[in-house]
């Protein structure tokens, strides 16, 4: 068979990985970084990336990392003292990157994969049986705005639903509920100025306003040290597939914006897309410009409308006047919410 290399080993890189391995195609996998480590995560798995994980046998492997469901939701917004609260269309999946990342490589060099750790790979990305999975792009503004994210995990917070979304001015901060009581705190956030020295203002951008439901979340909440991650100049403009001249999986592809909760399940499913035409690749049976060609087809039939929508969500979300409107729909009807889930999955 003939070999693939694949560039990145987040979820999409590993996943496909795993999956490749499992069919016998001999794959080396390089990753920049090593495992485990924390990433700006929400890390809450929703949507079909879950039937993806089943169909290759890693729900076991999930369990084992401490893998918990979540139910419900609720959503604040800062200056507005009642909460919109609502059952999740599905349950979804939360669980800490940390232990994740790092099973999915170890199962993936017991399959007989070859993995290449602290490896930034600098070869030619259109060259045949390269597959890049390595990550968004950078973009350091869009419209004017600089857009950064950031990540901790912290203990002794209580909260009202699984998972709580609270609407800042310029942001929205996720609270996921982990295992052992640990909570994932996660942010995206823009800034009109240069970025501010996130070194020394993490935690108040995390924080939220003064009197905000999410500052009052963290009144006697202890920071675990070690768990804090930051990203800067996210891209959130959507990129077709059929537009790129090499083969592009997960948030290499395109990042749907975080408020949908799917990223991780995009990565996962363009995994899976990926699959079956690399496979016939490896086994000569097409060639790596078809095998680009349907990845870069089904791609961009599954994922277009769910963008589309997180698109207009997250645009919504920043700007006031649809951002009230919504709200007051949502607080007389808080099927929406479920809906928003639905139409981004
Ligand atoms: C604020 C925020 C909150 C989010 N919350 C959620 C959420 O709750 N639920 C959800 O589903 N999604 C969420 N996401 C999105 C989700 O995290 C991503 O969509 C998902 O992790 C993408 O996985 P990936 O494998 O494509 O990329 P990544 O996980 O970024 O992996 C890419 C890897 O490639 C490596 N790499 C890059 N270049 C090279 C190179 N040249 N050589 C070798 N290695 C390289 C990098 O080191 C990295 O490990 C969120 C994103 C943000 C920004």
């Amino acid at each position: 068979m003939k070999p693939v290399t694949i560039v990145g080993g987040g979820l999409a890189g590993l996943t496909l990985a795993i999956g490749l391995r499992q069919s016998g195609v001999p794959v080396t996998l390089y990753e920049a970084g090593s495992y485990p480590r924390h990433r700006v995560c929400g890390e809450f798995i929703s949507g079909r990336g879950q039937a993806v994980l089943s169909t290759l046998g890693l729900l076991p492997l999930l369990e084992s990392c401490g893998m918990r469901q979540a139910q419900t939701a609720a959503w604040f917004q800062s200056g507005r003292s009642s909460a919109i609260r609502s059952e999740l269309p599905e349950p979804a999946w939360c669980v800490s990157r940390h232990p994740l990342d790092l099973r999915l490589a170890e199962e993936f060099v017991r399959l007989g994969g070859h993995l290449e750790q602290r490896h930034r790979w600098t070869g030619v990305p259109k060259d045949e049986g390269i597959v890049m999975a390595s990550g968004r792009r950078v973009q350091s503004s869009a419209d004017g705005w600089r857009w950064w994210a950031l990540k901790t995990h912290v203990s002794n917070v209580s909260m009202e639903a699984d998972l709580e979304m609270h609407l800042e001015p310029d942001g929205y901060v996720g609270l996921c509920r982990l295992s052992d009581g640990v909570v994932n705190v996660c942010g995206l956030f823009r800034s009109g100025s240069p970025q501010p020295d996130l070194a020394r203002t993490w935690r108040r951008w995390l924080q939220g306003s003064q009197n905000s439901v999410l500052h009052s979340r963290f009144e006697d909440a202890t920071f675990l040290d070690g768990t804090f991650a930051s990203v800067a100049g996210i891209a959130l403009q959507p990129q077709k597939a059929a537009e790129q001249s090499e083969v592009r999986i997960g948030d290499a592809l395109t990042l749907i914006p975080p408020v949908s909760g799917n990223g991780m399940s995009m990565a996962l499913e363009s995994a899976q897309l990926a699959l079956d035409p690399i496979r016939a690749f490896s086994q000569s049976e097409c060639s790596w410009t078809e095998a680009h060609r349907q990845i870069a087809q089904t791609c961009d039939t599954t994922f277009s409308r769910r963008l589309r929508w997180a698109g207009r969500l997250q645009w919504a979300l920043f700007h006031r006047v649809p951002k009230s409107i919504l709200w007051s729909m949502a607080s007389r009807q808080p099927a929406l919410l479920r809906m928003g889930f639905a139409l981004t999955r």
